[in-house]
């Protein structure tokens, strides 16, 4: 999506003040794009607009010919392209597969990365034992409109059109073949990560670890990470120590203050399944938490402490081998398919 729409922009310079806008999409779709305008309001960041219009960072900026993340202020109006149909129910389209020599149902489906009992429902009339060449089996593929859909749990799932994560301000991707989501997951992360950075331009850069493959199942040593909706990603390390890679953190390394902030700002999005968060560091991200004001019963949905480690409670919860990263999980999206 973003080069796409980067490509129009240019094409469209100066033409904006059209309400519309049509992209092509990479088949012979097109899809019509509006432009909306936001109106910065005060203390807001170009990251918190593009969470709340669940857009990519690098898109906004380059709509706005934004140099940096600082380049806004109060009542400057920024250009939003959005699809207006983005949240609604996929249609499902159905793609037709043409028998060739050797083929089963069993290898059609793994072809097309669907399961072999999803194409006996498509193909309920045909005898899976007598198919023939150049006979047509339908395949209701999900993202067959070109959506990023996660499909499926997380552990046994599929991504279909994942969306690849790219540097963004704040944020450095180490494995790109190992960096994609939805795009709604992407979208979240960049935005909310901005936002860090947006308040504290010294912030460090966090690394992102392992989402998932591009088109999501089975990514070792993971059991999750399925479906395009989980993400491993650095924890902020106090006195803005730029972490090269994933590093053990203890309590007195963490920066309670930009941790908090993050997860915070994602939990308020109402996306957010849970993060695993060692137990330790959560001490951290609590007590900081009621220095700037929150309530203990503000602070028990949040967070799994001062409850006990195996207590499976709070958003922000222990889980083994979280002491140098965060482990993230978004909920099912609108448009997400067979989700859990
Ligand atoms: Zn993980």
């Amino acid at each position: 999506m973003n080069g796409r729409n980067v490509f129009w922009l240019v094409v469209m310079a100066g033409a904006l003040l059209w309400s519309s806008v049509a992209v092509a999409d990479e088949g012979e779709e097109e899809s019509e794009l509006e432009v909306f305008i936001h109106e910065v309001v005060e203390g807001e960041t170009a990251g918190l607009i593009a969470l709340q219009h669940e857009v990519h960072i690098n898109d906004l900026m380059e709509w706005n010919e934004m140099a940096s993340i600082y380049d806004i202020e109060p009542g400057m109006e920024i250009r939003i392209l959005i699809d207006p149909e983005a949240d609604e129910a996929p249609q499902p389209r159905a793609r037709v597969h043409v028998v060739r020599s050797g083929d089963t149902f069993e290898s059609i489906a793994r072809r097309y990365g669907v399961r072999t009992s999803q194409v006996q429902r498509w193909n309920t009339g045909v005898d899976p034992r007598r198919i023939q060449i150049g006979q047509r089996i339908m395949l209701n593929i999900p993202g067959n409109d070109g959506r990023s859909i996660s499909w499926g749990r997380a552990n046994s799932g599929r991504l279909f059109n994942g969306v690849q994560m790219e540097d963004s301000p704040g944020l450095r991707v180490r494995n790109p073949d190992r960096s994609y989501g939805t795009e709604r997951v992407v979208n979240l992360l960049a935005a909310a990560i901005a936002d860090v950075r947006g308040h504290w331009p010294d912030a460090p850069k966090l690394v992102m670890g392992s989402l998932s493959t591009r088109n999501g199942g089975r990514l070792r040593p993971h059991r999750s990470h399925q479906s395009g909706r989980d993400a491993d990603v650095t924890y902020y390390h106090r006195g803005n120590v730029e972490l090269p890679d994933f590093r053990d953190m203890s309590p007195v390394m963490f920066d309670a203050a930009k941790n908090w902030h993050l997860f915070k700002t994602l939990i308020d999005t109402e996306q957010v399944q849970f993060i695993f968060v060692d137990y330790a560091l959560q001490e951290q991200l609590y007590e900081y938490a009621q220095s700037i004001g929150y309530t203990e019963e503000e602070l028990e949905p949040i967070l799994q402490y001062p409850r006990a480690r195996r207590t499976p409670e709070g958003l922000i919860r222990h889980a083994r081998g979280h002491r140098n990263h965060f482990h993230i999980r978004f909920t099912c999206g609108p448009i997400d398919q067979d989700c859990r």
